[in-house]
């Protein structure tokens, strides 16, 4: 086997990091199969804000028009945060000014599969096929699936998200944790806020109410009429896994509008205009891959996106690191020197470059939530948050993929994997 393009690769999991790792690699000319769980390609009905470091993975594996063109807004725009407090008189507490270039983009999820959908070949995907282990060998490892059937690769991404069944492959323990956070979830119009008595401008940039142990974001989409609500809350009295959902019980639970709105009693009208707006309200318990993953790769099979590093969705990254997961694994996979007799090594450079920063962010991710939902806690000034504030995407945003990528391959020359 002598290039690439030789490769037989199996994605297991169609979400976003899946199908977007999927056009990557069949753009570059090499052959993949997506395995699927579910019997279609399916999002949940909320929006996902994109920050600039996922809009230029994006754009560097040649997706991004597509998506753009689903979006509601004319083109990515400059997102700059207001933090504003969440109690009765909602004191101002903080603007992000970020440049013109730090441009983001948020987006349905429906819409942003359906762009990555129509990209992808019918058939190379397989539904219905749910992964439940994988036999490794040193050279090609079988995936098993819950219907009986079995299928052989060369490499193996596991782009099964949070509840991943290939990361038991790759690591020994579960290292998936509830969070003891809490998420409501809902889309709303920005006119219906408005008939609410909801004063504070969302509709031209994202807002973050915060509070003690609590905060609310707000975030526009279709240019400013619609509204994407996420409003969070968080035990600290309990340590993070020590609580488990029992298995087989939802992460996602319809509540009524009066449980929510009793969550955030004594919170200033404007959050609880907001939060009174939402229909048919929905609570996601908020589980992250925890401890955070000691390798991504094992032998042949990698692990990408949220499989690999699920995180609080404190600072919109989560999906943004799984991007750059896709971008540099597609580029080494597609370096011309990959082969199968080296690609145990490709995967190894993959995870060298990619595991610190998407640990980093996971972690960061974690911190930002702890700055949101000190407000209001004894000690802990408006001074000190502003200053903690200050720049807290910067890492995330201005990052040189470009040099991981070149690392990484300058490290497969010094380790002998290619000449
Ligand atoms: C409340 C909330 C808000 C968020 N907001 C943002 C945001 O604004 N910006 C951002 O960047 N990120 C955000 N995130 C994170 C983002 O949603 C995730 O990082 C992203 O969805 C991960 O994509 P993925 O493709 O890795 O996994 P998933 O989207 O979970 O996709 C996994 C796919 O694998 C399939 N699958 C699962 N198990 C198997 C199996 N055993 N066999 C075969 N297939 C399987 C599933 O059906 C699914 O199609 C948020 C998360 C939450 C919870």
């Amino acid at each position: 086997m002598t290039s690439p393009r030789d490769l037989k690769i199996a994605i297991i999991g169609g979400g976003m990091c899946g199908l977007a790792c999927a056009v990557g690699l069949v753009r570059a000319g090499i052959p993949v199969e997506i395995f699927e769980a579910a019997p279609k390609f399916e999002e949940v009905g909320a929006g996902v804000g994109l920050g600039p470091n996922a809009i230029r993975a994006l754009t560097a594996l040649g997706v991004m028009d597509a998506v753009q063109a689903r979006a509601d807004q004319p083109k990515p725009t400059p997102r700059p945060y207001r933090v504003i407090s969440g109690m009765p008189g909602h004191e101002h507490v903080y603007d992000f000014s970020i440049s013109d270039e730090d441009c983001g983009l948020g987006i349905h999820r429906a819409a942003f599969l359906d762009a990555l959908v129509e990209l992808v070949d019918p058939n190379i995907t397989h539904f219905n096929k749910r992964c439940t282990s994988i036999s490794k060998s040193s050279t090609r490892s079988t995936v098993h699936f819950s219907d009986g059937s079995t299928h052989e690769a060369d490499v193996i991404i596991g782009a099964d998200g949070i509840r991943s069944a290939v990361r038991g492959s790759v690591v020994d323990d579960k290292h998936l944790a509830f969070t003891n956070a809490v998420a409501y979830r809902g889309l709303v119009s920005a006119q219906t806020l408005k008939d609410a008595g909801f004063k504070t401008n969302a509709s031209e940039r994202p807002i973050n109410f915060v509070g003690n142990d609590k905060h609310v974001i707000a975030f526009p989409m279709r240019s400013g009429q619609t509204i994407n609500i996420v409003a969070f809350a968080r035990n600290r009295q309990i340590p993070m896994g020590f609580i488990e959902i029992p298995p087989g019980q939802s992460w996602v639970t319809p509540v009524s509008k009066q449980d929510l709105l009793d969550e955030f009693s004594g919170w200033g009208s404007d959050v609880m205009a907001l939060l009174g707006c939402i229909q048919k309200p929905s609570k996601w318990s908020l589980h992250a891959v925890y401890p955070p993953l000691e390798t991504y790769v094992s032998g042949n099979i990698a692990l990408i996106g949220d499989s690999a590093h699920a995180m609080l969705p404190h600072l919109g990254a989560g999906v943004g690191e799984g991007f750059e997961d896709v971008l540099v694994l597609c580029r080494l996979l597609s370096e011309p020197q990959t082969n199968a007799s080296n690609v145990a090594s490709v995967l190894q450079a993959y995870d060298n470059v990619r595991r610190p920063r998407a640990n980093m962010v996971q972690q960061a991710s974690t911190i930002a939530g702890d700055i949101y939902e000190g407000y209001g806690k004894p000690g802990f000034t408006v001074e000190e948050m502003r200053e903690r504030l200050s720049g807290i995407w910067d890492p995330i945003w201005h990052h040189d993929l470009e040099a991981d990528i070149a690392k990484a391959v300058q490290s497969l020359k010094e380790n002998g994997s290619f000449v």
